[in-house]
């Protein structure tokens, strides 16, 4: 039986707790960057055990400020993986850089080490890892080849908060952690995002070219002797987070674990229900790992099934479940393949993996009834579209 109406594939959860912070924001007569900004960094920076946190208007700015703290520039290059969103390679052509892309790992999705030693040249300054779904990449190993090569890690971590890695918080590992808190994340403030890094010199250069390379911000110019004086150092950005936004994120940090407990609880669910059949593969997870669960990222098994993935995301549309694709790898899209040569298969895990990849919904706003709907919806496309042992179609024999 199918629902009657669309269950969405994300949605923000936003309560009472945010309300009361906006409105507190919007009363105060401080609306841009000033002292619940100051208050979301603080907390942040103590939740995920870093030094400094420097809040900005996205994950991309956060990237991208990383980059330039590093000093990476034109002749340099970065490696990556394809299998991500626009955001974690774009940043690297903003820096003038080389995005160098290498392939993943077949289960988790996340960038190969080995493949990331392999690429290490001269000119490489820094390594992108993105923690795919909210599951940690393999940090350790990516950290030891960047300490041998003398390169920094950049973590794209805009899936993992509140993500663990060998009990350590992601926030805490690398070089820089880049988390994002964009509408669909895992905590939302509309747009937004966060660097965390232990590097004093670093934090004080991605915090002035958040605002216009200007020494001092606006909140901090209201307390000194000469209000009016400022002084630009740098050729900055306009990245900085406004406080409607960290009023959002104050409330949203203090509601994380029990979000987080909401989202594991029905990825277990699905796990539970989706294991054992055969035309799926349900996501990796980790010992060593405390996972985000961000994306429910399952797989089909195209050999088992009598359609393919396009046509199990149109059924399970008709069936009032929206779902998604995570990620179309960026060197199948025109940019980069007509800029860098890239052909299909030159990553080629990235490529088998995206065709057999549909996300389902998982967010703290899903009834254990909307759970439910789901896996009835999966199970019985699957079952619909079984082929038996002899490759035949299992309606064929009907
Ligand atoms: C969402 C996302 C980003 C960008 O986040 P914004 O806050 O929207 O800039 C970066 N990397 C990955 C992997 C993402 O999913």
């Amino acid at each position: 039986m199918a629902r009657d109406s669309l269950l969405p594939f994300a949605l923000p959860d936003i309560g009472e707790e945010e309300e009361r912070e906006v409105l507190e924001a919007l009363r105060s007569g401080w609306i841009t960057t000033g002292p619940k900004t100051k208050a979301f960094e603080q907390q942040f920076a103590e939740r995920v055990g870093a030094k400094h946190a420097i809040a900005v208007n996205s994950c991309t700015a956060a990237l991208h400020l990383s980059l330039e703290a590093i000093g990476v520039s034109e002749g340099d290059e970065v490696i990556t993986s394809p299998y991500t969103f626009a955001a974690s390679a774009e940043v690297i052509r903003h820096s003038g850089a080389r995005p160098v892309f290498v392939d993943v790992d077949p289960i988790t999705f996340n960038i190969d080490p080995a493949l990331v030693a392999k690429a290490v040249t001269p000119r490489t300054r820094a390594i992108i890892a993105i923690d795919i779904a909210g599951l940690p990449a393999d940090l350790d190993a990516i950290g030891a080849i960047a300490r041998e090569h003398g390169v920094r890690v950049v973590e794209d971590a805009a899936h993992a908060f509140p993500t663990r890695y060998h009990g350590r918080m992601v926030g805490s590992i690398s070089d820089f952690t880049c988390f994002s808190f964009y509408a669909t994340k895992t905590i939302a403030t509309g747009e937004g995002g966060m660097i965390t890094t232990d590097d004093d010199d670093a934090a004080n250069r991605c915090r002035v070219l958040s605002l216009h390379g200007i020494g001092r911000d606006a909140w901090k110019r209201q307390n000194a002797d000469r209000p009016w004086f400022y002084e630009i150092v740098a050729p900055g950005y306009k990245y900085n987070l406004t406080d409607i936004a960290s009023a959002l994120g104050l409330a949203q940090l203090r509601r994380a674990d029990a979000m987080w407990r909401r989202r594991r609880e029905i990825a277990e669910r699905y796990n539970d229900a989706l294991r054992d059949v055969a035309a799926l593969q349900i996501p990796a997870d980790s010992p060593d790992a405390q996972h985000a669960w961000h994306l429910y990222m399952l797989r089909v098994q195209p050999a088992q099934l009598t359609i393919g993935r396009a046509e199990f995301i149109q059924e399970l549309r008709r069936r009032n479940i929206a779902t998604s694709v995570h990620f179309i790898p960026l060197h199948l899209h025109p940019y980069y393949r007509e800029t860098y040569g890239y052909a299909p298969d030159d990553f080629p895990i990235a490529v088998a993996q995206y065709e057999r990849e549909i996300s389902l919904p998982i967010h703290t706003r899903m009834s254990d009834a909307d759970v439910e709907d789901v896996i009835e919806a999966v199970t019985a496309i699957v079952h619909a579209h079984r082929r038996d042992a002899t490759g035949a179609a299992a309606s064929a024999r009907a």
